[in-house]
């Protein structure tokens, strides 16, 4: 409860973030992401040398299942999605993607592991090195004997910890894979860019907070182009239905949005403009191409291409809910 009660306070720390500054650092800066990202992590593990022996269990699926659905996991991920500026019902799996996050829990496999290690190297002469002999241990359900059974089940041999971790890590992956390349995913087409999770550099590159955030919703399919918005109407529209409701000229998704789209013409001719000077043969690629090339860029072209995805977006919410605007 204590440990919750500290995540809850930095939760509030984030609000501030979004609202103003904190300290000498500017919003959203992500140096403030690194020292909560290390808060929550010290916190959340404490005593996970036993607790983590919670997340073994009798398969893989249930165990990754496991290490998704702990408590400490989705309050994490609320705060991360804060910090992309991205809706609270975004996919989850988009948030790891972009941030390189592994579940915490997998830390705390990690420290049951280590703390085992530990035992098993301390000296019988030590107190806890007393009790590797010790046969209650290996009882059924004990501690040391569901992380005997977890090793058996990821490594099918004693391992090593990197060992078990970097095949549970692997696990994973490969799990986040098959969720983002599923048809009926809304991450269908973040999965044609993103084939890996890690830390996204155009998440550092881009500083202007609404642009770097136009480009994490259009990433993520975080956006209400009617690609997303047709999956919600009673009955639900056919891909073929979901068409541009501005231009009517094909279906509104990200690469319309994009690439096609002549609503956002003006726009789009200056970004090319600029990326032409920095990649010569930007204007030879064809439509999927470009999109590919720009939403997966870093230095300045992630910083135009940020550019017109909040003008964009903001030129298609004045014509889409004048009265809003
Ligand atoms: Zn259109």
């Amino acid at each position: 409860m204590g440990n919750y009660m500290l995540i809850t306070l930095d939760i509030s720390k984030i609000e501030f973030i979004d609202t103003g500054n904190v300290g000498t650092f500017k919003r959203g800066n992500w140096f403030v992401w690194v020292i909560l990202d290390y808060i929550l992590h010290q916190n959340a593990l404490y005593g996970s040398e036993i607790w983590g022996s919670l997340m073994c269990t009798k398969s893989i699926d249930k165990c990754l299942k496991k290490l998704e659905e702990l408590q400490i996991e989705r309050v994490y991920l609320s705060y991360a999605k804060h910090l992309l500026g991205v809706h609270k019902n975004t996919t989850t799996a988009a948030v790891p993607g972009e941030l390189g996050l592994l579940p915490i829990g997998m830390d705390a496999l990690k420290m049951c592991f280590k703390y085992r290690d530990h035992i098993v190297h301390s000296p019988v002469s030590s107190m806890l090195g007393a009790i590797k002999g010790e046969d209650c241990l290996k009882v059924d359900g004990m501690w040391w004997n569901v992380l005997d059974k977890m090793e058996l089940l990821i490594c099918n041999k004693q391992g090593t910890v990197p060992d078990l971790l970097n095949k549970l890590e692997s696990m994973f992956k490969e799990k986040w894979r098959c969720i983002t390349e599923n048809e009926e995913s809304k991450l269908r087409t973040y999965a044609t860019f993103k084939t890996n999770i890690w830390y996204e550099q155009y998440l550092s590159d881009i500083h202007e907070r609404s642009h770097r955030r136009a480009v994490t919703r259009l990433r993520t399919s975080s956006h209400g182009l009617r690609i997303e918005t047709g999956r919600y109407n009673k009955p639900k529209l056919t891909i073929e239905q979901r068409t541009c409701l501005i231009c009517s000229d094909g279906i509104e998704d990200e690469l319309h949005f994009v690439t096609k789209c002549g609503t956002y013409g003006e726009e789009r001719a200056k970004l090319y403009t600029n990326v032409a000077k920095e990649c010569k043969n930007f204007h030879a690629l064809n439509e999927k191409e470009k999109f590919h090339f720009l939403i997966s860029a870093e230095g300045d072209i992630i910083r135009a291409f940020g550019k017109y995805c909040h003008t964009a977006f903001e030129i298609r919410k004045n014509i889409m809910y004048p009265l809003t605007a």
